[in-house]
């Protein structure tokens, strides 16, 4: 084995206050359940080095492999709508950084890796089943093209964990394009710490905007890209009906991949209003809040920035900062009405059109699905299945097979105004299910992989429910079991939980 699996090239560790440098706590019998040779190789990784007795000693935390620098990171942020000045990594650990054959700079993460200074209350660990649905929500999310935060491995500990009941103990060795949040910035924006929130704008232009690097109004840049790539983000959540439930600042990343798979969801049933998380009574973090939810989350880290958006220290060039910072604000959910409506042309089959007329098309078939509570993924399935011609399917989702006709009338002439012959159909027919997914990580088979794993050592069901959400646009028989949704009182009790 050469000296170090890894080629760390670390620059985190190297911005001083942003982090305390720890250790891994030492857990008592490491055993890799999961290790993902597809991502490690495109790490540039060797899996054949990681795959065994060795990478488990190393994703447990029991060996720091040469080169890296675990440290925790400091993060501020707003949860539920008040503000924390103090999270942090209170379980988690960045290794440090590779560099992939592509040339893009990955994070190493630990997570349950014991307590950290950043720990409060809790215990520093975690539990086998909330790592093992970090896996399969981030291949799921990964699979239908959305940015996402990847797992690389998960290694049980042989440790207990107390929750409500005890539970065996994991570590999960997450990949990240970075780890700063929003609450990053707010730790030291709240501080009226400018230095530190000018050099950590330096430190994310330089990872994901480079092209900003050195111009006078990067802050406002950052800022913008951002907002931008959190557009495309929220949009893309809408349009597979993902709900993540804890949506608060520390959970928004600077980079534009989802983060933290706690408390999501799937949607089923489609009902705009759906909440599936325990503590969010309010239903702060709705699947259709998400939107104005990052406005709201955007607004936090464009407060942080005025200081650096202002051209000097005066009371006019801090309006002007205010205004130029609200103007970004406000282009927000232009951004992502037109990143929602990209998505959903797609999801419809169709190419450019009138803006108007294809938004309403898109609202009036959700809302279609919402009266008769159609479940989200299967409805536009089987409108991919209707446009190569077999509408059987579409029609028994819904009560009255009757009910989308006039619908259906509607886009059939709206799609068949770019191409009306059969062949034009049937092409339009693949495009679609290209795009709308007939696998996603269904709620009630995730729990049921994650308790077998868990409670009974089995591993069989979430590695049969990975392989299928890793290909979610085929529709072999294999893919089948795993197309049918819940009963509807089952979705109606599911609940999701946080801090697990
Ligand atoms: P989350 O809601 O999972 O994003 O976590 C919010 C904050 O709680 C972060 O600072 C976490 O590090 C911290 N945290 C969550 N679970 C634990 C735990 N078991 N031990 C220590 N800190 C935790
Ligand atoms: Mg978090």
């Amino acid at each position: 084995m050469s000296a170090s699996p890894f080629r760390f090239d670390n620059t985190y560790a190297r911005l001083p206050g942003f982090s305390a440098p720890w250790s891994p706590a030492s857990v008592p019998a490491p055993d890799l359940l999961y290790f993902n040779r597809a991502l490690a190789l495109e790490l540039g990784l060797d899996p054949d080095v990681l795959d065994g007795p060795d990478g488990a000693a190393i994703f447990a935390g029991n060996r720091v492999p040469e080169g890296a620098e675990p440290l925790a990171q400091a993060y501020a942020g707003h949860q539920f709508g008040g503000f924390s000045p103090q999270l942090g990594d209170g379980r988690a650990l960045l290794l440090g950084e590779v560099i992939d054959p592509s040339g893009a700079r990955r994070d190493l993460m630990l997570k349950g890796s014991g307590r950290t200074p950043f720990s409060r209350r809790g215990d520093g660990k975690a539990a086998v089943g909330p790592m093992l649905r970090e896996v399969l929500i981030g291949e799921a999310m990964h699979a239908l093209g959305l940015p996402t935060t990847r797992a690389l491995a998960v290694a049980a500990t042989g440790e207990t964990v107390h929750r409500e009941r005890p539970l065996p103990g994991a570590v999960l060795t997450r990949v990240a394009a970075s780890h700063l949040r929003v609450g990053t910035f707010e730790l030291f924006g709240a501080r009226g710490d400018t230095d530190r929130v000018r050099q950590l704008a330096d430190y994310a232009i330089a990872r994901h905007d480079p092209d900003l690097a050195g111009t006078s109004d990067r802050a406002l840049g950052l800022l913008r890209r951002v907002a931008q790539r959190q557009a495309a983000l929220v949009a893309g959540w809408m349009n597979v009906g993902f709900i993540h439930g804890v949506m608060n600042t520390d959970n928004v990343t600077i980079s534009g991949e989802t983060i933290d798979y706690g408390p999501c969801a799937f949607l089923e049933a489609y009902d705009p209003d759906a909440v599936f998380s325990s503590i969010d009574h309010g239903g702060r973090y709705a699947y259709r809040n998400q939107p104005p939810v990052t406005r709201w989350n955007l607004a936090r880290l464009a407060e942080t920035l005025l200081p650096l958006i202002a051209a000097e220290d005066s009371k006019e060039a801090m309006s002007e900062a205010i205004r130029q910072a609200t103007g970004v604000i406000d282009a927000f959910p232009e951004w992502y009405e037109d990143a929602l409506l990209t998505g959903q042309r797609a999801k419809l089959g169709l190419h450019g059109g009138d803006d108007a007329t294809d938004r309403a098309l898109a609202g009036d078939w959700l809302a279609l699905l919402h009266d008769h509570r159609v479940d989200f993924t299967l409805g536009w399935r089987r409108l991919a299945d209707a446009a190569g011609g077999n509408e059987g399917p579409l029609r028994t989702l819904f009560s009255n097979p009757q009910a989308p006709d006039a619908w259906l009338t509607r886009w059939r002439t709206r799609a068949g105004g770019e191409g009306d012959a059969a062949a034009d159909w049937s092409e339009r027919a693949e495009r679609m299910r290209r795009v709308n997914p007939a696998v996603i990580p269904r709620n009630h088979r995730v729990e049921e992989a994650l308790a077998a794993a868990s409670d009974h050592g089995d591993l069989g069901p979430f590695r049969r429910l990975l392989a299928a959400v890793q290909r979610p646009y085929d529709e072999t028989p294999e893919q089948a079991e795993y197309l049918t949704p819940a009963r509807a009182e089952v979705t109606a009790c599911y609940r999701t939980f946080c801090g697990t």
